[in-house]
């Protein structure tokens, strides 16, 4: 949450749940389901907007609004992160949280998808009123959240201080310590060791198995990561461990290039000192824009969606995008990239390490018995490896691509599990 530049969004506007719409129909379509059944699992089943009066530094009163929506409950709670910032508005966070529900039953976790957000900009907000706004946002949301209802996670501005005030705040209302209403708490309080890290790390086993399947060695592989925030600079020190050269990085402030490769934990003790990768010594300045075009084995998207757009697809020089972020590669850029012979690891397959791990966080947190770190990676490895497995066969049983064959098993997942429950109607 550090900086000083108010954030100022390159998105382009289009509708990310007219997105999310496409993507589901276009593997629905190949399913074969029931029309009715089709329509009740493919639009959020209860969205919440909430005025939220906050008292400033300054003894004044502003108003922010926030949304919480829950896109499915059918394979269990709502689960999905709360993002702060200026573009938050209701048709992204329907967009998210349906991706939340699809992303869980690719990896086949027991959760429901849900999402959440505060339309402000956190950057020009002291921490006092941020944790007031933060607090606010959750008592006015009281009977939306809850371990067996809906679990909120961070997202893009927010983090484990953030889940923290969440947890406190709802414990406090409920007159008990209610650890498993949020993940990505810190570890003090119920939180996950390795759930910080979980997201880039399942972002980078997913790279490491399309690397298997296409016949690329890692070691001399490059990567370009766009966006050196909680996904992107794990992913870019994870992808160096295994021996590829991230060469280039960008965040919301610039981007660095360097053709031997950055020293990315160099880059993130630089991050953490001054709340942005520019000004580093270790590799000189370029646009934010060659990130996404640099001719490089590996791209990760990794800061926010419609990144990638028929506009500019066709400029893409990686083999391989890997969606750190959710919806960075729109459906019209889809084909794009496939007919320039790249391999795209759909976001709800590539980023499921993140919520995978908060899963084995609210397991902990409900038995009350913490795993080291060793024991989460291990588990998260399997998750991953399985799930990147079980969707690539369903792409070779129907000749298709990736995100197509993720959308069928999720899809199936949930009609699979609505046919058992049936429709309460
Ligand atoms: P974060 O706030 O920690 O980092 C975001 C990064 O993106 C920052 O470095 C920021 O400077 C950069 N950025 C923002 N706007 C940019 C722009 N226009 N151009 C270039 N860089 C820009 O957020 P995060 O948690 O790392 O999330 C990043 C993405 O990953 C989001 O799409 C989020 O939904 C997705 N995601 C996050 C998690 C998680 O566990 N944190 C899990 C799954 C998916």
């Amino acid at each position: 949450m550090s900086g000083n530049k108010p954030l100022k969004s390159i998105t382009i506007p289009v509708s990310t749940f007219e997105n999310v719409m496409k993507q589901f129909d276009q593997a629905a379509e190949k399913l074969h389901i029931d029309q009715g059944l089709l329509e009740f699992i493919k639009y959020p089943r209860r969205s919440t907007t909430v005025k939220l009066p906050v008292k400033m530094d300054d003894g004044t009163f502003k108003m922010f609004t926030g949304y919480r929506v829950q896109h499915s409950i059918v394979r269990g709670p709502g689960k999905g992160g709360i993002r702060f910032h200026p573009d938050v508005n209701l048709d992204e966070v329907q967009a998210l949280a349906a991706w939340m529900t699809w992303k869980c039953a690719v990896v086949d976790i027991p959760f429901g998808g849900a999402k959440g957000g505060i339309e402000c900009d956190p950057t020009t907000l002291s921490e006092g009123e941020l944790e007031r706004l933060t607090r606010r946002y959750t008592a006015s949301l009281l009977d939306v959240f809850g371990p067996e209802k809906d679990i909120p996670a961070p997202d893009v501005h927010t983090n484990e201080k953030t889940m923290a005030w969440i947890m406190d705040t709802f414990s406090m209302h409920v007159q008990h310590t209610e650890t498993a209403v949020v993940t990505g708490k810190p570890v003090v309080i119920g939180g996950s060791r390795g759930r910080r890290e979980a997201t880039g790390r399942g972002v980078v086993i997913t790279v490491r198995e399309a690397m298997k399947h296409l016949s690329i060695d890692p070691t001399g592989a490059t990567a370009a990561v766009q966006g050196f925030g909680n996904v992107g600079s794990v992913a870019a020190q994870l992808l160096q461990k295994m021996g590829v050269r991230v060469t280039h990085v960008c965040d919301v402030y610039g981007g660095l290039y360097n053709p031997e490769g950055i020293d990315i934990d160099a880059l993130i003790a630089h991050t953490a000192e001054t709340g942005k990768i520019t000004g580093f010594g270790g590799a000189a300045e370029c646009a934010q824009d060659e990130i996404l075009y640099a001719p490089v084995d590996v791209l990760v998207p990794a800061a926010l969606e419609n990144q990638i757009t028929a506009q500019n697809a066709a400029d893409v020089r990686a083999r391989i995008v890997a969606e750190g972020a959710n919806g960075p590669v729109t459906p019209d850029a889809d084909p794009i990239l496939r007919e320039g012979g790249v391999f795209v690891i759909p976001d709800i397959l590539c980023n499921a390490g993140g919520v995978t791990v908060s899963y084995f966080e609210w397991v902990q947190d409900r038995i009350g018995y913490f795993w080291t770190e060793d024991d989460v990676n291990d588990r998260l490895e399997k998750f991953m490896t399985r799930a990147f497995g079980e969707v690539l066969q369903v792409a070779l049983d129907n000749d298709t691509h990736l995100r197509m064959a993720a959308f069928m098993k999720a899809i199936q997942r949930v009609v699979d599990v609505v046919k058992v429950r049936g429709i309460y109607a």
